[in-house]
């Protein structure tokens, strides 16, 4: 009954968010949330996706009504999203485009794919899920509410470094040990969350190869293509290696979950995709139209239909040339900044691990501290990190840099 009911834990990065905002220390700094900032501390739009806004509100063709979109979503969005994922991003994937062989839906965000491929998985393939130790906290949680029982970490971080012999080890002894469904597993597929350490490409074929051999289903979260190198088309090379098919035929489908939070800045519009790779087979119309069928009836029992919007905003820049030039040298800049970030605390931190900057990728600083530090930083200096020691590196500016340094120098030391 009602009076039963537990409480559940606060999360582990928007609850502190909601401490920070009541927070009176005129210093205080957050660099919990994934948000990109410029040198201001502002949020700001991106110059492509204002312009695209502009024309969409001067259109009334493209500005339609407010009426539903039908279940999976806007069709141009549908067909220039898998242009740009699997033509441009990925040119591996065009044959598996243009044999029919790709279902899509629009989802809300990256969050909303990883939701309906684990319940679509969970209800007919698997319900075994590896999830690298660390990771983006709200995959375990995604994946339980949507029928996993079985949440399996695997190895990934050790000493400040990537253990790609533990990972390959900890999926062979978890084969060995069941026979039964296959088993999936959640991929990074760049800027890994949070620790920003990415195997290298050779790292990659081992594990692939691995994944492909036990016929686990990949899934690939891209929710930071273009962060790392600034480079769309380059940031994508774990989709293009994936689709190499010359030496993998994916059984049991590819998985792919993608954002367009990050590198469109469409966070709270909630804009992305999930598509499904289908394999090869003399019935491969036939299994695509009812994977088809079936992400919309999870659809359809979700949440019926996505949000227009940012959709709409999303297939102008796509769709228009040069705002896809802009929208290129957008993410540039932001890949940019975080660099320059990067750098700067590199030089004013006497830490060893920080030194080593070319290690890391992405959004994120994985500072390595304690939980014990993380909570001296919050209470003594104001300064807000996510529990596992990860800093947002955006949230770091010209006016507040040299504060931040000094407390995580400071606490570090202690
Ligand atoms: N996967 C990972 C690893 C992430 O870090 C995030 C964003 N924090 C997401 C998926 C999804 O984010 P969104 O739903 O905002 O696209």
């Amino acid at each position: 009954c009602i009076h039963g009911i537990p409480r559940a834990p606060p999360d582990k990065i928007l609850g502190l968010t909601e401490q920070f905002n009541k927070d009176k220390n005129p210093k205080k700094t957050n660099l919990t949330v994934g948000i990109y900032k410029d040198n201001w501390g502002q949020v700001t739009t991106f110059q492509s996706v204002a312009r695209a806004q502009m024309i969409l509100d001067q259109s009334i063709e493209l500005n339609t009504d407010l009426s539903y979109l039908p279940i999976k979503g806007c069709p141009d969005f549908q067909l220039n999203v898998l242009k740009f994922l699997y033509r441009e991003s990925c040119p591996e994937g065009a044959e598996s485009l243009d044999q029919g062989r790709i279902s899509f839906v629009q989802t809300l965000s990256g969050t909303g794919a990883l939701a309906v491929t684990s319940k679509f998985l969970s209800l007919f393939m698997s319900r075994s899920v590896w999830i690298p130790k660390p990771s983006w906290p709200n995959h375990a949680n995604v994946f339980q509410n949507n029928g996993f029982d079985d949440i399996l970490y695997y190895s990934y971080y050790k000493n400040g470094t990537l253990d790609v012999d533990g990972w390959l080890d900890d999926l062979e002894r978890g084969a060995k040990s069941r026979d039964g469904p296959p088993q999936c597993i959640v991929l990074h597929a760049c800027c890994h969350n949070p620790t920003g350490i990415d195997p290298s490409r050779e790292q990659w074929r081992r594990i692939l190869d691995k994944i492909h051999e036990l016929n686990i289903i990949p899934i690939i979260d891209m929710a930071y293509q273009g962060l790392d190198t600034g480079d769309l088309y380059k940031d994508a090379y774990l989709l293009r290696m994936s689709l190499d098919k010359k030496r993998y035929n994916w059984n049991n489908g590819l998985f792919l979950c993608q954002s367009f939070a990050k590198n469109m800045g469409l966070y709270g519009e909630r804009v992305g995709s999930l598509s499904v790779v289908t394999p090869v087979r003399h019935n491969s119309k036939e299994i695509k139209r009812n994977v088809d069928s079936q992400l919309k009836k999870i659809v359809r029992g979700m949440y019926s239909s996505p949000p227009g919007y940012g959709s709409r905003v999303a297939n102008v820049v796509l769709s228009t040339p040069h705002l896809r030039d802009l929208w290129h040298k957008d993410v540039k800049n932001v890949a940019n900044r975080l660099h320059s970030v990067k750098a700067k605390m590199a030089e004013r931190l006497e830490w060893d691990s920080l030194k080593d900057q070319s290690r890391q990728h992405g959004m994120f600083l994985y500072t390595g501290l304690d939980m014990r530090s993380v909570e001296t930083l919050r209470e003594k200096y104001s300064i807000y990190l996510v529990q596992d020691g990860r800093l947002s590196l955006s949230g770091l500016n010209d006016s507040n840099v040299d504060y931040v340094c000094d407390a995580l120098q400071s606490v570090h030391r202690e």
